[in-house]
């Protein structure tokens, strides 16, 4: 994908890019109150890829801030949070939707998830992932109470507001716009939207 163009993450659905080490990708929440579960995979080894327990472990935190780095499942730098104007609220504890989170819920038939979603992004550019990793939900809003549970609310983040991410080594990405509509985590409306990315280099947050 070439640099600093603004790429589509359509309503629902997923996609994939490659990022050099060094570059930054910005996600930006378009429409404001879209949640885009997040993955990354090291570009020359697919098995390993940024994972939330490793990530937690190292940062110390639930919730990533401003120069925080995510790990990989061998503990390696995958992406740093390098500029964050959406409220900061993100999350690292759920596991991406799948057709049995709406099963359960009580959907029936076909529901687009993010599961299938990272798929086919990968599929689309001739990859295929060794297991949905737990991802990083950017601007998912799942607050961890006093009394140690959580809830499922709706984002704090505003329309354009955006997050920029630094590739740590060479990655592939995938986003998913997350189809969740069952459930307000995609604010109170539970109506998903598509939001955006772009690419730059890292001389300039967000490209
Ligand atoms: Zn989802």
């Amino acid at each position: 994908m070439s640099q600093d163009q603004i790429h589509t993450i359509p309503a629902r659905k997923g996609a994939a890019a490659r990022l050099n080490q060094g570059q930054i990708v910005t996600v930006i929440n378009t429409h404001g109150s879209q949640v885009v579960d997040t993955w990354a995979f090291n570009a020359a080894d697919m098995t390993e890829f940024m994972s939330m327990e490793h990530s937690r472990a190292a940062m110390l935190r639930v919730n990533p801030l401003v120069g925080d780095t995510m790990r990989s499942n061998r503990r390696q730098p995958m992406l740093t949070l390098v500029q964050d104007t959406s409220g900061g609220i993100h999350d690292t504890l759920i596991a991406a939707c799948d057709r049995f989170r709406y099963e359960q819920l009580g959907h029936v038939g076909h529901h687009d998830s993010c599961t299938d979603n990272l798929a086919a992004a990968l599929s689309a550019i001739g990859l295929e992932p060794p297991e949905t990793p737990s991802p990083l939900n950017l601007f998912m809003n799942i607050p961890v109470h006093g009394d140690g549970t959580v809830s499922f609310e709706a984002p704090v983040s505003t329309p354009g507001s955006s997050v920029s991410l630094r590739a740590e080594m060479d990655l592939i990405v995938v986003f998913s716009a997350c189809p969740q509509d069952l459930l307000p985590v995609n604010g109170a409306a539970c109506r998903p939207t598509e939001a955006h990315f772009r690419i730059g280099d890292g001389g300039q947050v967000g490209g």
